[in-house]
């Protein structure tokens, strides 16, 4: 018996979810050093001593509750430790707009941390890419900094093969 394939019942609506998201006092200062400065700031755990990027509010191995007084300043220097080159439209959640492709995006581990982060990287050719190699965050100037994540549009790929 065979079965006619029906097309999936979809319902369509746009919503409108204006928010506000207080970020507490350690991305708070994360983010206004960021914009005011241009400076990278981590946190270390007074427990276990875990320097982690970006810093965050409590220290997930330890569960030890941080505050500024534990932020400190890191380098935009780190190694990409994991990476893909993205070949698909893809709507970036930051601006709602399609992203250009193709786009590198990598695991970093920045100099001093314990901790990686996502993000891109300039390098599209996976041919120019090797794990481990250096990378360095791209900051933007002064008068366009806004205090959010793309104050770093990427991180460019320093040692070339
Ligand atoms: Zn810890």
């Amino acid at each position: 018996m065979s079965e006619k394939k029906e097309e999936p019942f979809t319902i369509n609506w746009l919503t409108d979810l204006p928010y506000r998201y207080a970020l507490g006092p350690v991305a708070s200062k994360f983010f206004r050093v960021l914009k005011e400065s241009g400076k990278l700031l981590a946190i270390k755990c007074k427990k276990c001593g875990k320097v982690l990027f970006p810093p965050r509010s409590v220290c997930a191995d330890c569960m030890v509750e941080l505050t500024v007084d534990d932020m400190v300043e890191v380098s935009g220097e780190g190694s990409l430790d994991g990476f893909t080159v993205v070949n698909y439209p893809f709507v970036d959640p930051n601006t709602g707009e399609t992203r250009p492709f193709p786009y590198g995006y990598g695991a970093i581990k920045l100099k001093g941390t314990d901790t990686w982060m996502l993000h891109f990287i300039d390098e599209t050719d996976p041919g120019k890419v090797k794990p481990g190699m250096l990378v360095k965050a791209v900051i933007k100037p002064r008068n366009e900094r806004k205090g959010t994540l793309e104050d770093i549009p990427y991180f460019r790929a320093v040692e070339k093969k």
